[in-house]
């Protein structure tokens, strides 16, 4: 499986495999082969992801917008069905989280108590990153990342 996405990879430009977000297909992969024997969604998922790059490694490296909306669809998909009954996180979205939330936060506080929004905005910020960072850690230590 693993294969696939190293192929693929040798087949686009940089920017398309950014595009494609290959690393985290191949993280996404990987939990779907962990879960796979115990869960059907998993397992369906899996040969859903693998038959999805046979069709991109078909296209020899010529991908349109339209494929790789394709991969993303495919891939968000899993991802909610790996959040909602795996409890993964994927990666990075704690801080995603945090952030807005210390910015929220950050301005109604910094106008109260600092009469400065920007202050508040970038005090907010430090601890949303801090909090969020501090949680994606977490949940990697205990192996919950996608
Ligand atoms: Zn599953």
């Amino acid at each position: 499986m693993a294969d696939r996405i190293d192929e693929l990879r040798k087949q686009v430009d940089l920017k398309t495999a950014k595009k494609l977000e290959l690393e985290k297909v191949d993280r996404i992969m990987k939990r779907l082969e962990e879960f796979s024997p115990e869960c059907e969604t998993c397992a369906n998922d899996k040969r859903r992801l693998a038959q999805q790059l046979d069709d991109l490694l078909e296209k020899n490296g010529n991908l349109e917008k339209n494929d790789i909306e394709k991969l993303k669809k495919v891939k968000g998909d899993m991802i909610s069905h790996l959040q909602k009954v795996h409890k993964m996180v994927p990666e990075g979205q704690n801080v995603g989280l945090f952030m807005a939330i210390g910015i929220s936060i950050g301005t109604s506080l910094g106008l109260v108590v600092f009469e400065n929004m920007a202050i508040g905005i970038s005090l907010g910020l430090a601890m949303g990153v801090a909090v969020g960072s501090g949680k994606d850690a977490e949940a990697k230590k205990k192996g919950l990342t996608i």
